[in-house]
């Protein structure tokens, strides 16, 4: 038997009737773009995270980039960030012309490290950008505590962590402001691309629902630059689909990692995710560290496991920085030592006792013959 790495079609399968009704009907009206499927869903999330405000639009690259430009960041502003994460979060800055400092992480959890973003404020931060990475949040408290004291902004890149909780409250409801990826693969992922924007700054979601629709407040009428970042009626209605059954399939990852964490506590020379108690941790991916990565990613391939390192670079490292005026490569000794080092292994909704066995089997095999 093999274990694919991640099985989407367990999402399709199990909403189907509705899935194929909700195609038909979408192609019967022939009503794709805005309409009240978007709407709909736009306020089931304000619900479901406890926001004021949900601004659907195309992707998370461009709720990320629409928030720091409702923000007014822009060039010779300082955005401090994490370099694990996918590079979307460090594009968006540059995007707007300000300039990514990224800060070192932290060996457990792989979140921003929030001594390291104190130690990089300057005269020109504007704000801080963690990232909920793997689908637990950050130490939001103290970044907040940071935020408050040099009079920051705090944004989340939420991409990883619809469904995810830090003390009592929702990722996406802990900051200024927050974007979601509605990417397939996310937890809650749609039929394409698809992304939004939440917050409670009431002028900042005018600004973003304004510019994720060329700044057209009426048809032909402009009153701001905007770009075209649209969630489409197809998407938000299969969205609003998977919305209710995020938290079930939240819960089918958690129990998955669960019983990985307890095949592998046993264990030398590997490390299993660590998890703050203080919150909901909803494994977009389980990820172990180990020296052997490679051998181990190798082992698995062989046995028909899928897995992928995750991330196999520090962003810090890749050269395209060296194009920015002024870039000085910072020394990020944590990441750079989890590079490589992080694999991600099959953990999804809907995943077999069978298959999380194998899988943990297949591990301690490879393992036992290193030891
Ligand atoms: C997926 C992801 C993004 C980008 O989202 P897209 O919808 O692919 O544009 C940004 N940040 C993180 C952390 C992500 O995982």
């Amino acid at each position: 038997m093999s274990v694919p790495f991640l099985d989407l079609t367990k999402q399709y399968v199990e909403l189907k009737e509705a899935s194929d009704a909700l195609w038909f009907d979408v192609m019967n009206h022939s009503a794709f773009i805005a309409g009240p499927r978007v709407s709909g869903f736009e306020r089931e999330i304000e619900e479901y995270l406890g926001v004021k405000h949900c601004i659907s639009c195309a992707n998370g690259t461009d709720a990320l980039f629409l928030i720091l430009q409702g923000l007014g960041i822009s060039k010779g502003d300082e955005v401090i960030t994490t370099p694990w994460t996918f590079f979307a979060t460090l594009e968006c800055i540059t995007h707007v012309g300000a300039t990514p400092v990224m800060v070192d992480i932290l060996p457990d959890s792989y979140n921003i490290d929030p001594a390291a973003v104190e130690a990089a404020v300057t005269s020109r931060t504007r704000a801080i950008l963690p990232v909920h990475i793997f689908g637990q949040c950050a130490d939001m408290d103290a970044i907040d505590d940071i935020a408050k004291k040099h009079d920051l902004m705090v944004i989340e890149d939420a991409c990883q962590a619809m469904g995810a909780s830090y003390k009592g409250k929702m990722a996406g409801a802990l900051a200024d402001a927050a974007a979601f990826s509605f990417f397939p693969t996310k937890n809650l992922g749609c039929g394409g691309d698809g992304g939004c924007i939440t917050t409670d700054n009431d002028e900042l979601a005018e600004h973003c629902r304004l510019t994720a629709n060329h700044g057209m407040p009426i048809k032909y009428i402009h009153t701001a630059f905007g770009v075209n970042s649209r969630l489409d009626a197809l998407q938000a209605g299969l969205l609003s689909l998977r919305l209710t059954k995020l938290d079930e399939w939240n819960a089918q990852r958690g129990d998955a990692a669960a019983y990985y964490d307890k095949e592998f506590s046993k264990i030398k020379g590997v490390t299993v995710p660590a998890v703050d108690s203080t919150g909901t941790h909803i494994y977009h991916l389980y990820i172990l560290k180990t020296d052997q990565a490679s051998e181990l990613l190798e082992f698995l391939q062989s046995r028909g496991i899928g897995s992928a390192l995750y991330y196999p670079h520090s962003l810090h490292e890749q050269v395209v920085f060296e194009s920015l005026s002024g870039w000085v490569k910072p020394s990020l000794p944590v990441s750079e030592d989890c590079a490589g080092k992080t694999i991600a292994i099959p953990c999804f909704p809907g995943i077999t006792k069978e298959q999380c066995e194998e899988t943990a089997d297949a591990v301690k095999e490879f393992f036992a013959t290193k030891s």
